[in-house]
């Protein structure tokens, strides 16, 4: 029976387990996990009768690949969308106050967020030229070149911040944001290109995507049910140190604890900086490409409060800050408005996030300071006084990999120079998208990848 271990039991790991063992059915697949718990990123902890995610809160429906696991899984009825007000409104905290965000061209167009100067602009993006030239551009650069300086520093740097919580200026658009230059290579515009495949969708009678999805019990839900259904059960508080090709073609997994597994296949699936320390003595110029991602710091403050205590309808999903203006909480989540049974009856959970590529001092902060900062915010931004009934802090000092200008070409040199090592695989967010959907869709494909090395 063909071995395949996989280093990280986050999701690229436990899904890509669960593929290969649907593919692969002939192989033993060992996840080795370094945590007492599996998940990495995601999971949802009970406290005081709130149910809080510590890192992802949903996953969009946008790309089909986690609600298509999910419902292979027999969760589909354990599947909650995020609410309407939470699918239609999202804020946007710009001098001193929440503008509603517009999400449509039409509505764009008739809001305030933005100067008649650049709702021009966006009107007319759909007749500015595409860019001929290839080469890398930052997300900073392309929204100034489509639409102009105030929508990138503005609705773009908030936009990125909700997703990478990154600098739009140092980011890849052809590797953060993929859809947004296909777009303008295929449609000559990116406006152009919305409205057409939004057409055809409409007549394919597709549903519309872009709504988030969780569970009642929160995203833990889908890590508990790989766990139990992966027919060899993950290994916990495995903390891998190397990785070695021995001679006959297989692999040796050495971890801490000095227990080795060899394989014919072995998959690193855990955080780029793990990888390359795991690889360094194997291949040290792989390991450096590796290295080379960088990853931000994010702290994540929870908060309660009672529903009397907050003087404005929570009628969304929250709220995004630009960065640029530096301040102390890049968004906040409106936890209980978006997915039910968050917060116990008459309290409502919101959360903060804080830090980010800009200020990665805050993760350094102690409590006291933290929550202070987030309460100022929280005054300023929804006039909030009361001070909250709860709190849990989590803090991420490698939080979300960042795929800087290069990514793309770093991927492709660490692609070919894998070639070098048979049996040798690598995933997780740190390579082809950061969201929940991505790392599932890898790990299908890699599952294929891996089948076939091992001629099943
Ligand atoms: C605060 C936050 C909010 C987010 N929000 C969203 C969201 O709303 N929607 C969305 O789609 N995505 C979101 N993301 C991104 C998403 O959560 C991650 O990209 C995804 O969960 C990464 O999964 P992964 O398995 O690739 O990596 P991880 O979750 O990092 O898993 C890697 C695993 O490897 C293990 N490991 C590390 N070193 C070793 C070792 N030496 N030996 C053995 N095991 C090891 C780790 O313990 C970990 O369990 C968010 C991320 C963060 C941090």
């Amino acid at each position: 029976m063909p071995r395949v271990v996989i280093v990280g039991g986050g999701i690229s790991g436990l899904a890509l387990a669960y593929r290969l063992e649907q593919r692969a059915p002939d192989a033993e697949v060992i996840v080795l996990e370094q945590a007492a718990r599996l998940g990495g990123t995601i999971g949802t902890e009970q406290r005081n009768g709130f149910r809080i995610e510590i890192g992802p809160n949903g996953f969009l429906d946008n790309k089909p690949f986690t609600l298509t696991l999910c419902r292979e899984l027999g969760l589909g009825e354990r599947l909650v969308p995020a609410s309407e007000a939470a699918r239609r409104n999202r804020y946007l905290f710009l001098d001193g106050r929440l503008h509603l965000l517009p999400h449509n061209l039409l509505s764009f167009l008739r809001s305030d967020v933005l100067s008649w100067r650049t709702r021009f602009l966006l009107l007319a993006e759909r007749f500015r030229p595409p860019r001929r030239h290839g080469g890398d551009e930052s997300i900073d650069a392309f929204v100034r070149r489509r639409v102009g300086r105030e929508l990138a520093e503005t609705l773009a740097d908030a936009f990125v911040s909700g997703i990478y919580a990154g600098d739009p200026k140092l980011l890849s658009i052809q590797a953060a944001l993929p859809r947004l230059a296909q777009l303008e290579r295929e449609y000559g515009s990116v406006l152009r290109g919305m409205a057409q495949t939004a057409r055809q969708r409409r007549e394919l009678a597709e549903p519309s995507s872009g709504r988030m999805w969780s569970f009642r019990e929160g995203l833990s839900r889908l890590i508990e049910t790989l766990r139990i259904r992966l027919r060899f059960a993950p290994l916990t508080g495995v903390s891998v140190r190397t990785v070695r090709r021995l001679a006959n073609a297989r692999w040796r997994v050495q971890s801490d604890g000095r227990e080795g597994w060899d394989a014919e296949a072995v998959v690193l699936a855990c955080p780029a900086y793990e990888q390359a320390r795991m690889l360094a003595d194997e291949d040290a110029d792989l390991a450096k490409a590796i290295d080379g991602i960088a990853y931000n710091r994010i702290v994540v403050v929870a908060l309660g409060y009672r529903i009397a205590d907050i003087p404005r309808s929570l009628d969304g999903f929250g709220y995004l800050s630009p960065q640029r203006q530096r301040r102390d909480v890049l968004g906040v989540q409106w936890c209980s408005s978006i997915f039910p049974e968050r917060a116990p009856p008459g309290l409502v959970l919101l959360r903060a996030m804080c830090g980010g590529w800009g200020r990665p001092e805050m993760i350094d902060w102690d409590e006291g300071r933290l929550l202070r900062a987030v309460r100022v915010e929280l005054r300023s931004a929804m006039g909030i006084e009361a001070a909250p009934v709860f709190h849990h802090i989590v803090r991420w000092p490698k939080a979300i990999p960042q795929y800087h200008l290069g990514h793309l070409e770093r991927v492709a040199w660490i692609e070919d120079r894998l070639v070098r090592h048979p049996g040798l695989f690598l995933t997780g967010n740190a390579y082809r998208g950061v969201a929940l959907n991505d790392c599932v869709e890898q790990a299908g494909l890699l599952a294929e990848r891996i089948a076939r090395h091992l001629k099943i």
